[in-house]
């Protein structure tokens, strides 16, 4: 008799990146976390592994931990300074992203015309994790054919969402991911040419 194929279960850091929420992993209200140093941020169940993978959604503690701790999306180790690579991530001058919002966020003397590496949400992979992470993406993500070196500096900015006290039912701010932004040695003497149209 023929014996039916079953799939091998998709596993973390080959088929899965391991930054990913799983459908297990409920939402846990907001409380002091470390990974912003005990700020109230948004939390989240820790299952891994349990449930179907969301590949679109990124779990909130480990997406803020893979940016604080340079952790590899994909397999979640870290990566060391001359192993960083991200296609994601957009060159963007810094006046730029200051007209976007980020003001506060970026160090007061980084120049306006100093190029950024923006990674949005997505830290820098090790080189070899990235055809693994790529095809877990949607492809509308991955269209930019250079891989990018991850500069030896960043800053990190964290995203807020409203949350609710449970007690008092007050808003408060809460982390919900990490930005990781790199700074490179580039100027972008053109940078205002590339400001968003008013
Ligand atoms: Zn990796």
């Amino acid at each position: 008799m023929r014996q039916p194929v079953v799939p091998a279960p998709p596993k973390i850091g080959v088929d899965i990146p391991w930054v990913v929420s799983w459908s297990e992993e409920a939402p846990a209200g907001v409380g002091p976390c470390p990974t912003v140093d005990g700020q109230v941020a948004a939390l989240q169940a820790w299952k891994p592994g349990q449930g179907k993978p969301l590949n679109a959604r990124n779990h909130l503690r480990r997406q803020r931990d893979s940016v604080r701790a340079m952790l590899c999306p994909m397999c979640g180790e870290p990566t060391p300074d001359d192993d960083r690579w991200s296609r994601t991530g957009r060159f963007v001058a810094a006046g730029v992203l200051r007209a976007r919002g980020l003001t506060g966020a970026l160090p007061a003397d980084l120049d306006d015309d100093r190029v950024l590496l923006d990674c949005g949400s997505i830290a820098p992979l090790h080189f070899r994790c990235t055809p693994a992470f790529e095809r877990a993406l949607p492809p509308s993500l991955v269209t930019d054919p250079d891989l990018k070196g991850f500069p030896p500096s960043w800053v990190v900015v964290p995203l807020y969402v409203e949350a609710r006290q449970s007690v008092t039912g007050k808003a408060v701010p809460a982390v919900s991911f990490l930005q990781v932004v790199g700074i490179t040695n580039d100027r972008d003497p053109d940078w205002r040419s590339r400001l968003p149209q008013v």
